[in-house]
């Protein structure tokens, strides 16, 4: 008689399968399942991309794992911050991206810590294990270094920051109303930094004032309001065709903003900042500053260990990976990718989808045991919109400005909207605003917070 008789192995094989199940989602069930675990951090446009590339395989086990719960769309933020759009009309959540693939679990967490030997990834209290990591976590405003300025300004990175900016401009029109006195005082805003987000807010900062809540006030006149921008280069929009940014600056003037090219910011204050211009020194007051001038990588690239380019971007190779840890892809914002031409990628979003979609592919080549090619970007061009029915756009040589530059603007950042209901939400705002210079989102919540009444406790104070 045998020593284990057939009815025996089922058991056992019953037995474990009850116990592979207990312990479904642990590593050990994936390995025996022969799945790999592929954790993206970040949900912005690179790790969005990644995840919807790589759920479609059900072979793999996705932990998607972002601080804020939703994808941020940040070239309309800016909207936010001039009280137009809505934040739920730019962000979604993420969860809600992934209801239908049982393979991706989210997690709405900080990640604290990345160990690359162990293949750990450190949250605020707990450790995950992966076997590839795409890293996608973006960049914050930077500050050159004059982190103190920080305090005095306002940057626009995320919806908290440009509900920051939107609560202050509101809050400064209302101030002035009730103080007409202070208006000028009040009325007064400067925007550091000529690229497409400095150009963007200066020009819906002017429509906003000069137009849209224009006859809501009695006591004051809000299209006296003084929007200035600060370039230190001698153009504005350096990365567009020099046409465009002449454009730019003169559509900018005519809508009663200043512009000041090739002046330094040397020193900000509370309310004043101290210039470096072609003539010399100059020194401007300001009630709002608002800092678009730069950004770096977010933190963590410093604890990685790796070699890191002036904006602390993680230099990757052309795999868009660390050198010693070909399972560890970073993206976006927080790479720095050399191209053939030995210049590096710049950190806007078709880079971050592009290179989300490469290291998607990689990983699922690599597992299948095909050789990975090394990442190509397809360059589609730039664009920046002035105001309403005006905007420039350099598209792979093709050149358009005016309103024919807005449609393609308007047409590109809803195709890249994530979501119908969202992409819906916005068209439909836009029509109504845009043909009634209508109402916009200008509800001021928790008006009586620090910003106000330290506004009224310095001018008791003076
Ligand atoms: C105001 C503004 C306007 C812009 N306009 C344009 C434009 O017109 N065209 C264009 O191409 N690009 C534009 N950009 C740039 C573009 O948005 C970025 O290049 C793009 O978002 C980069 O994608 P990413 O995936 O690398 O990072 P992000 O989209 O920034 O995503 C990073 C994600 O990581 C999360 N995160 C960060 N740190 C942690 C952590 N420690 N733990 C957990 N989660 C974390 C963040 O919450 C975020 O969701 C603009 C950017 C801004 C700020």
């Amino acid at each position: 008689m045998p020593l284990i008789e057939e009815r025996h192995f089922t058991e056992i094989h019953a037995l474990i399968n009850l116990w592979l199940l207990k312990i479904e989602g642990s590593k050990f069930a994936n390995l025996m399942k022969n799945k790999h675990t592929v954790i993206v951090a970040g949900a912005g446009f690179g790790g969005l991309q990644a995840v919807k590339s790589l759920m479609k395989d059900s072979d793999l086990e996705i932990i998607w794992i972002d601080r804020t719960n939703h994808h941020l769309f940040q070239p309309l933020l800016y909207q936010i911050a001039s009280a137009v759009l809505s934040p739920a009309d730019i962000a979604i959540p993420a969860r809600s991206l992934t209801r239908n693939r049982k393979n991706v679990t989210v997690i709405m967490d900080e990640i604290t810590g990345i160990s690359k030997e162990k293949k750990e990834v450190m949250l605020s209290n707990r450790t995950l294990k992966y076997d590839y990591l795409i890293l996608a976590l973006g960049a914050r405003t930077g500050y050159f270094g004059k982190n103190e300025w920080k305090q005095y300004t306002s940057g626009l990175k995320n919806l908290n920051d440009a509900l920051q900016i939107r609560r202050r401009l509101l809050l400064s029109f209302e101030e002035a109303e009730n103080d007409p006195s202070r208006a000028e005082e009040l009325l007064n805003y400067v925007i550091v930094g000529g690229g497409p987000t400095g150009v963007e807010l200066a020009g819906s900062i002017a429509e906003l004032s000069r137009k849209i809540i224009r006859d809501d006030f009695r006591n004051i006149d809000t299209a006296k309001s003084k929007i200035t921008l600060i370039e230190a280069g001698s153009d504005l929009l350096p990365t567009f065709d020099r046409s465009l940014s002449v454009y730019t600056k003169e559509a900018l003037m005519k809508r009663g903003v200043r512009v000041m090219l090739n002046t330094r910011v040397k020193e900000i204050s509370k309310h004043s900042l101290q210039l470096m211009t072609l003539e010399g020194e100059k020194v401007i007051s300001a009630n709002i500053i608002i800092w678009a001038a730069g950004v770096e990588a977010v933190p963590i690239t410093s604890e990685l260990n790796e070699k890191l380019d002036r904006q602390k971007r993680v230099i990757v190779n052309e795999n868009c990976a660390l050198e010693d840890h070909p399972e560890i892809f970073v993206i976006g914002d927080m790479a720095a990718f050399k191209t053939a031409d030995g210049k590096y990628l710049p950190g806007v979003s078709s880079v971050a989808m592009q290179q989300g979609r490469y290291v998607a592919r990689t990983i699922k080549r690599e597992i299948s045991g095909k050789k990975s090619r090394p990442f190509e970007y397809f360059e589609k061009g730039n664009m920046a919109t002035i105001g309403r029915k005006d905007a420039v756009a350099d598209l792979r040589g093709y050149k358009m400005k005016g309103f024919l530059g807005w449609l393609a603007w308007l047409f590109v950042h809803l195709f890249y909207q994530v979501g119908f209901k969202n992409k819906l939400n916005i068209l439909l705002t836009w029509i109504w605003s845009y043909l009634t210079f209508g109402a916009g989102v200008r509800v001021i919540t928790d008006p009586m917070n620090e910003d106000k009444t330290e506004s009224k406790k310095q001018h008791a104070d003076n």
